[in-house]
């Protein structure tokens, strides 16, 4: 079943990055027509300013070159299935044999997903298998690996040969070149020529994500955003192990706006949907970061206290696929994230504080959106979700919010968005 890749964290998502900062995850997304916008954006040529140009790397001796495609092969899959038994059996050692020891925040990253996995609700239930596709050899010795695990997720992943074996790595900061920007009318990107092969069309894909918003959402912000297409995760090696994507508002050096996106070809931007693509998947991560800056842009974060109606907004924006029957699955099976946790918690447990959960935080993301969904679908569309939002920031209190927006009292809201959502699947 290929939703139920969006049930691990690995590829989900997230965590708290400070106010100002958001997670985000990969999901799957059905591409359907526009609905009419309010604004429409007229795509104008994009002026492409190049201010540094990448030096080609230095002739050095590549390693991979004492290998035939073949051993390649078996070395790669060895490693990869000691990386799905890890997952299995909770065995974070096996890692040691299958990942680049000497890549130090590489070994965090791929170690801190695996602890993910295991706290969440889905450990043990899943029989995780890599099946090598394709390889591709690259330059210094590095070869993607082109795999798909036992969902038919796809993936490509670099290895290099250590010692006769090959493991999982990372390029180093050395090997992906000098940073390139490049400005365009609505943007100034940030590239490594490490990602040659898909920053041109990532750069594209991001005049459509601010398009959809603007046909979607109704609105853009005014202001340029600066997005940064990180091939490897050392580039910033105390950032959030879990997203692949983050927007952060004021959150660059120069205090303009930052979209932090993985790129493909890496462990850190995880599995991607086959039918979707690399960049089917992607169009969706870039459209939910860029409605993250229209929330904060265009309606001043309106329900910032409701960490649901931030992410779920922005999966609901980008039309991610599969979360409402997802959310349905969860519902169902016992695993319910409440809007409201009324435990007496101090910690709590709930789609109010979704960033700060123990534990599922993919999943909270897809029973946002499916909350989102239900409120525009019974309470009058995008304009209830803001009705809501802005009683929410005026009387800072859920239940009053929805007596003044909606005049209904939360018990009887909630009773009918657990029906609702039970319906969904
Ligand atoms: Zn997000």
């Amino acid at each position: 079943m290929k939703t139920s890749k969006t049930l691990f964290p690995w590829l989900a998502a997230l965590l708290m990055l400070g106010s100002s900062q958001l997670a985000c995850k990969t999901v799957l997304r059905e591409f359907s027509p526009p609905e009419p916008g309010y604004v429409v954006v007229t795509p104008t040529p994009q002026i492409l300013v190049v201010t540094a140009t990448p030096a080609p790397p230095a002739p050095e001796v590549n390693p991979a070159e004492a290998f035939s495609d073949d051993q390649i092969r078996a070395g790669i899959q060895a490693s990869l299935n000691l990386y799905a038994q890890a997952y299995n059996e909770n065995k974070p050692e096996l890692l040691e044999q299958a990942v680049d020891q000497e890549n130090k925040p590489f070994r965090r990253i791929v170690r801190s997903r695996l602890d993910e996995y295991q706290k969440s609700s889905f450990a043990g239930q899943y029989e995780s298998k890599n099946i090598l596709l394709d390889i591709q050899r690259r330059e210094l010795g590095y070869v993607i690996a082109h795999f798909e695990d036992e969902d038919g997720w796809q993936a490509d992943w670099p290895f290099r040969p250590v010692d006769g074996r090959w493991v999982l790595t990372e390029p180093t900061l050395e090997h992906i070149g000098e940073a390139v920007t490049t400005e365009t009318e609505h943007f100034t990107f940030v590239t490594y020529p490490w990602a040659e092969d898909v920053n041109p069309k990532i750069i594209e894909m991001m005049e459509t994500a601010r398009q959809q918003v603007a046909d979607r959402l109704g609105k853009v912000p005014a202001e340029k955003a600066k997005v940064r297409i990180v091939p490897v995760y050392a580039l910033d090696r105390f950032g959030a192990m879990s997203a692949i994507a983050w927007y952060s508002k004021g959150g660059d050096a120069d205090g303009g706006d930052l979209i932090h996106i993985y790129a493909p070809n890496s462990f850190a931007y995880s599995y991607y949907d086959p039918d979707l693509g690399w960049d089917g998947t992607l169009q969706l991560t870039l459209t939910h970061e860029y409605t993250h800056m229209a929330h904060a842009r265009n309606y001043e974060n309106a329900g910032r206290l409701a960490d649901w109606m931030s992410e779920g907004l922005a999966e609901y924006i980008s039309e991610a696929p599969g979360n409402l029957r997802y959310a349905c699955h969860a519902y169902r099976s016992g695993t319910v994230i409440p809007i409201l946790d009324e435990s007496g918690a101090v910690a709590k447990q709930d789609l109010m504080h979704m960033t700060n959960l123990d534990k599922d935080t993919g999943l909270a993301y897809a029973y946002s959106h499916a909350l989102v969904s239900f409120v525009t679908s019974k309470f009058g569309g995008l304009e209830g979700f803001w009705k809501l939002a802005e009683a929410l920031d005026k009387t800072s209190d859920f239940k009053k919010a929805l007596k003044e927006a909606f005049g209904i009292e939360f018990k009887d809201f909630n009773q009918q968005w657990n029906q609702w959502l039970k319906n969904q699947c």
